[in-house]
């Protein structure tokens, strides 16, 4: 294995590639034998290239930071210096007190460690170590309590890479950074393969390849650490963008659908119907979405909108659309409760609407809009399946049985997935399975949880994605208030009766409880007990949960609609998409656990009328997340705004998790932090697909440099990741 045995010089050898670095298992390195594999494959590090991409998550610039003497008190610190004395004792309870001493030419600083006997025997005389904690002074003295401890071993240079260390996994930092060092050296020779073309290189300001990897283990600077970085965050949000752009046009070449010749008959007829004038935005996305049914090409969009921002008139549309042109609809919702208020809001503005009849005698007959969950009675059920697959039936609702074997449509053209995130994806390829015959049906995705444009990039870039960014006029915006301590609680309860008082209902939802169901039902339960036997006394008190059957919900949701029902204690199942423009107050209990779009979808439940809504997150926060969520809720109503704080203060991991469960193709790349390197790594693979596109096929160059940047974006993407963008 070793290059310098090599009997071929290695000029002549072509440069190396992620995959040859992938094929490199971790074990060819010199010092990493079956022990220390075991314990970087436990931390996912398999093969070189894995090694190669375990990078530093922070640097020690020895000319500069990291001084004793420059530590201040009561502030975090991090210094390297050399232990010059290490001591163990016993303290009150049998328990042990590690005390060290580093010092580094500016002064020394007394380190404690409680219960943690092991650093008797990992920390040495004459050890380097890089010390990161809060500093205290004792008894005159500088001290750190428990610090995080990076050992660097005898590493040299100016710029000290600390790796991400495990204990668990007896993984140090200088470990890492000697190995890295044996496969940067064994990589030398040959040189890291660019796949990137130079003129995009150079376009874009980018180092090559090799440099960048070298520099970002083994920098001379934090400016080279910079330009590395930039180099090497490219290339993992360019193959995630190779990757959907390719899959989108793989699917437009390949896919046959239905070019829909809507008529306009029927929606307008529900437009005036409707009554109000679409919004600027309405009408835009439904401009894009009629422009793709029009396409022979299936439709695969993507619906962002905001709580109310009247996504069910944009669905509606295009599901006519598709009827118009003779050919059926189907909505799924994520729950019951929300397919049946669908059902009915559906159904009263398509009253009255005819469509053409080709199987009776007559030229027309109404249309057909029937609801299909697990709640409708068995008769009608089979009926109503029966009149699916024959077509007389022209939109179905329902929720996830609408994907049950059972359901068969006639002439499936348009699938609209309200709350997608409740969705696998799975379920949407069966969905859109269901069509008959070798077209696929359009389909429209939309999400009530807006998520920042560039995140949206990675997580749906193989959708189209039409935003409705604007709210229907004549909304009173909604004021939120955090109700914190018994005062602002009794105050709260008087706004609940004031309101019921004044004929609005209200809404009170139970604290999270994610245990499960059953103990979130029986917890629901107890608060409703405590407050109609308390606050809520003598008020009209409902009580709504997921473990009610649906028969129950739905009894409770049409009495709260009827205006029967004064306040719905419920629990999250509420959360979407219920639409009771008469409720005006939103209270949310122990709102300090819940998460920024939950609290955004709750308060969307209010100030859906023409009255003024309030909205109170009642309780203490808890943590200081807790504390900036529901700050982030009281200054904003607008959930684009919103999502970017949420992206703040969560991380990229949760946001990529909603798609991709498990691993994080991110290694070094941050959604929060590189958005512009997003939008030009998507930039970039339109550009370069375009190209491989519009060269012929006798242009085998293009085709190489192409089918190399597709590998590369394989190897990093992993091939589970790969499958799964396939399979959309
Ligand atoms: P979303 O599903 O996006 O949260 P909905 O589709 O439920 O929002 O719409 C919220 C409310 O706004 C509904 O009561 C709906 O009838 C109303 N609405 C939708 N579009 C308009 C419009 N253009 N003008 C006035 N009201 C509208
Ligand atoms: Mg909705």
């Amino acid at each position: 294995m070793s290059t310098e045995n090599s009997p071929i010089p290695h000029e002549s050898r072509p440069p190396l590639t992620l995959r040859d670095l992938a094929a490199l298992d971790i074990e060819t390195l010199k010092g990493v034998g079956p022990k220390r594999a075991a314990s970087l494959r436990s931390a996912e590090v398999h093969s070189v290239l894995d090694l190669l991409r375990y990078y530093p998550r922070r640097y020690i610039d020895r000319t500069r930071e990291a001084a004793i003497r420059d530590l201040r008190e009561g502030e975090e610190g991090m210094v390297l210096g050399t232990v010059t004395r290490v001591e163990q004792r016993r303290i009150r309870g049998n328990r042990v007190m590690v005390n060290v001493t580093v010092a580094d030419g500016t002064g020394t600083l007394a380190v404690t460690f409680f219960n943690q006997p092991w650093r008797a025997k990992q920390l040495y005389e004459g050890l380097s170590v890089v010390l990161f904690g809060k500093v205290d002074s004792f008894r005159g003295n500088l001290q750190m309590a428990s610090p995080i401890v990076d050992l660097i071993g005898d590493q040299t240079g100016k710029i000290v890479p600390i790796y991400p260390q495990s204990e668990k996994a007896k993984i140090g930092s200088a470990d890492v950074a000697r190995w890295v060092a044996e496969a940067l050296r064994r990589a030398e020779p040959r040189s890291l393969a660019d796949p990137i073309p130079t003129d995009v290189r150079k376009a874009q300001g980018f180092i090559d390849r090799h440099t960048a990897t070298f520099e970002i283990h083994q920098p001379e600077s934090m400016a080279s650490v910079a330009r590395a970085r930039r180099r090497l965050v490219f290339d993992e949000l360019f193959a995630i963008q190779l990757e959907l752009v390719m899959q989108q046009r793989l699917r437009q070449h390949t896919e046959v659908g239905v070019g829909h010749r809507a008529t306009g008959d029927l929606t307008g007829q529900m437009l005036e119907h409707f009554g109000f004038p679409l919004t600027a935005a309405q009408k835009r996305v439904i401009g894009e979405i009629t422009n793709d049914m029009h396409d022979p090409h299936p439709m695969h969009r993507l619906l962002q909108g905001d709580v109310g921002a009247g996504k069910t008139l944009v669905a509606l549309h295009a599901l006519l659309s598709g009827v118009e042109g003779g050919f059926q609809g189907a909505l799924m919702a994520p729950t019951e409760v929300l397919a049946e208020q669908h059902a009915l809001g559906i159904k009263s503005l398509l009253d009255g609407l005819q469509v053409e009849d080709t199987v009776s005698m007559f030229p027309t007959r109404p249309l057909r809009v029937e609801l299909l969950t697990n709640g409708v009675p068995t008769a009608d059920r089979k009926r109503i399946l029966a009149q699916t697959i024959s077509g007389e039936v022209d939109i179905v609702i329902g929720t996830h049985s609408l994907i049950q074997e059972s359901v068969g449509f006639f002439n499936l053209g348009v699938v609209v997935i309200d709350e997608q995130h409740r969705f696998g994806v799975e379920q949407r390829a069966v969905l859109r399975a269901k069509a008959k015959g070798d077209k696929e049906p359009d389909v429209l995705v939309m999400t009530a949880t807006p998520i920042p444009r560039t995140a949206a990039m990675t997580v749906y870039g193989d959708l189209d994605v039409s935003v409705l960014d604007e709210l229907p006029p004549g909304r009173t915006p909604i004021e939120t208030k955090w109700a914190a301590g018994p005062i602002e609680e009794a105050s709260m309860w008087n706004s609940v009766r004031d309101e019921v008082a004044a004929g609005r209902q209200a809404y009170v939802v139970c604290p999270l409880i994610e245990a499960s169901d059953k103990i979130e039902a029986r917890s629901a339960t107890e608060t409703y007990e405590e407050l109609t036997g308390g606050e809520l006394f003598s008020l009209t008190v409902a009580l709504l949960h997921g473990r009610m059957t649906s028969a129950e919900k739905e009894d409770v949701m049409s009495a709260f609609r009827a205006g029967d029902i004064d306040v719905l204690v419920a629990t999250t199942v509420i959360e979407v998409g219920v639409d009771v423009p008469n409720a005006t107050v939103m209270v949310i209990l122990d709102a300090g656990r819940f998460g920024i779009a939950q609290l955004h979808q709750l308060r969307g439940r209010v100030g859906r009328g023409e009255h003024a809504s309030t909205c109170w997150l009642a309780g203490e926060a808890t943590t200081a997340d807790g504390e900036a969520r529901i700050e982030a809720l009281i200054g904003s109503t607008d959930g684009f705004e919103l999502a970017e704080i949420d992206l703040e203060l969560r991380g990229e991991g949760t946001i990529m998790g909603e798609r991709q469960k498990g691993q994080n193709d991110l290694r070094l790349a941050s959604l929060r932090r590189d958005k512009e390197m997003v939008v030009l790594a998507r930039e970039v693979a339109i550009d370069l697909l375009d190209r491989a596109e519009a060269s012929a096929a006798d242009s085998a160059s293009v085709t190489d440099a192409l089918s190399a940047l597709v590998d590369d974006a394989k190897v990093m993407l992993g091939s589970t990741d790969t499958e799964y963008l396939r399979k959309n």
